[in-house]
């Protein structure tokens, strides 16, 4: 497809526009003139013979017939009017036929002479027509009246309004390049002002490169529709700025995180190295090696589970299983972690209830959400049950620990994202679990709610379409 600048086009499309409405408007200018002409010119033609008709009126012989020629005064009379005619009179003769009297002295009476007295009214018109044809069938119009015996012919020119339509197509000849030249020039510069602010955007947005994502396309523009999409582009930006700090501290978080192990292990094989080292110490320094290479695979394995998630290419099956399987698996764990502690682990799953999504997937969400539960609650119970609601499921894990302030609970989920930092460090914990059970469950078209209150515990519930 071929890219056109929209000026350019906007303009060409004015233009051929212009140029087609002003010949539209030019030819039915000179279509009504024209019209109006030959109005014009039959209603005169009309009057004329209407005169010539009173006229005739006047020499009826002295019975009230007429039968004579007419005289030379009305022929003087008519002539004087400017009138080309012929009057022509059809009357009985002697042997029973009928023969027409030429009574006008204006028309080219050389041809209707030669029509000879036989000749009927019809004829005379024909041959009127005929002569008329010869000196232009544009030029002249033909009327026929009838009166009794009589017939007014009059001829009509069109030359007079014949000049004025020549002359007023040659000016708008002339005039319809300088009209759409002109229109075009308008439209160039109307175009260009019009179009201001979408440049003005366009560059603006040009402009801001990866380094300065804070900065934003000025608003409003002075074109409602061009503010529109400065503000799409504006949410746009704000948008890949969030992705963009969101990326950096996490690659800064996940290098944080990857260094301390990193330097501890270092730290640990320098200790074990060294010659005073007994067997029974260099053990204990390597058993605390492979516990803490174990912590930072898992590290490295969530990190890449959240890597795949950014990439969609985590597969998340959706099949029907009972989540009171899970909940009860869950509870078995939470038992055994307990185990020691002054904490009561409580099923309150009564019946099977059945969840549409990945069985693998959940089953990773609820753990770590019960090992949460146990991990912050240092006395009192963990309770696991099933939740229904009209489209949904759920497993609540309602613990009585330590709770969450109000101020860490919008960012519980977030990667990295600690209450107490030091705290959850020594749990073993780095601040993905969350992330991770979120984001899991938000695959499957789930979410989790949290509830909690500081001193008094939180309840957990990880929601999942119904099957
Ligand atoms: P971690 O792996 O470090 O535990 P998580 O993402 O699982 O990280 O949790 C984020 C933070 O939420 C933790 O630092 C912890 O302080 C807090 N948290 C999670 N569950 C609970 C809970 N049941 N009670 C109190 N705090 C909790």
């Amino acid at each position: 497809m071929t890219e056109r600048r929209l000026a350019s086009d906007l303009v060409a499309r004015f233009s051929r526009l212009t140029w087609i409405t002003l010949s539209a408007y030019a030819v039915v200018v000179i279509g009504a003139f024209a019209v109006l002409g030959e109005v014009s010119l039959g209603r005169s033609m009309g009057q004329t013979a209407t005169v010539i008709e009173s006229l005739l009126g006047l020499y009826a012989g002295p019975g009230g017939e007429r039968t004579t020629v007419a005289s030379d005064s009305l022929a003087e009379h008519l002539v004087g009017m400017g009138a080309r005619f012929i009057i022509t009179r059809t009357a009985p003769t002697a042997e029973g036929g009928r023969s027409v009297y030429f009574l006008s002295p204006t028309m080219p009476a050389k041809r209707i002479e030669a029509l000879g007295p036989d000749a009927t009214p019809e004829d005379v018109n024909a041959e009127i027509v005929r002569a008329v044809a010869e000196r232009g069938r544009w030029r002249y119009r033909i009327l026929r009246r009838p009166v009794g015996e009589f017939d007014i012919f009059i001829a009509g020119s069109r030359q007079p309004h014949m000049v004025a339509l020549a002359a007023i197509a040659g000016v708008v000849l002339l005039l319809l390049p300088l009209a759409a030249l002109a229109a075009r020039r308008a439209t160039r510069t109307s175009v260009g002002t019009a179009l201001a602010p979408v440049e003005r955007v366009s560059s603006e947005t040009q402009s801001i490169g990866p380094d300065d994502l804070s900065r934003r396309v000025a608003e409003p523009t002075g074109v409602i529709e061009v503010t529109q999409i400065a503000a799409a582009i504006n949410r746009l930006i704000a948008r890949v700025e969030t992705a963009h700090r969101a990326l950096e501290a996490f690659t800064a978080d996940a290098s944080h995180e990857l260094r301390t192990p990193l330097t501890y292990l270092r730290a640990q094989a320098q200790w074990a190295l060294d010659e005073r080292r007994s067997p029974e110490e260099m053990r204990e320094a390597l058993a605390a090696i492979g516990s803490e290479v174990e912590r930072t695979s898992k590290l490295v394995d969530d990190l890449l589970l959240l890597a795949r998630s950014d990439n969609r290419a985590i597969e998340v099956g959706r099949d029907p299983f009972d989540l009171s399987v899970i909940a009860c698996d869950a509870r078995e764990i939470a038992e055994a972690m307990a185990t020691g502690r002054d904490v009561a682990v409580l099923n309150e799953v009564r019946e099977p209830v059945n969840a549409l999504g990945d069985s693998h997937y959940t089953r990773q969400v609820v753990l770590n959400i019960v090992i949460n539960a146990v991990r912050h609650t240092a006395r009192g119970s963990v309770t696991i049950s099933l939740r229904r609601d009209d489209e949904r499921v759920g497993v609540a894990v309602r613990d009585t620990g330590e709770g969450i302030p109000p101020w860490d609970l919008d960012h519980i989920f977030d990667r990295f994202y600690r209450v107490e930092k030091s705290r959850s460090r020594a749990h073993g914990g780095v601040g993905l679990g969350l992330a991770i059970a979120r984001m899991l469950t938000e695959l499957q078209g789930g979410g989790i709610e949290v509830e909690s209150t500081v001193g008094e515990g939180s309840t957990f519930t990880v929601w999942l379409p119904t099957a």
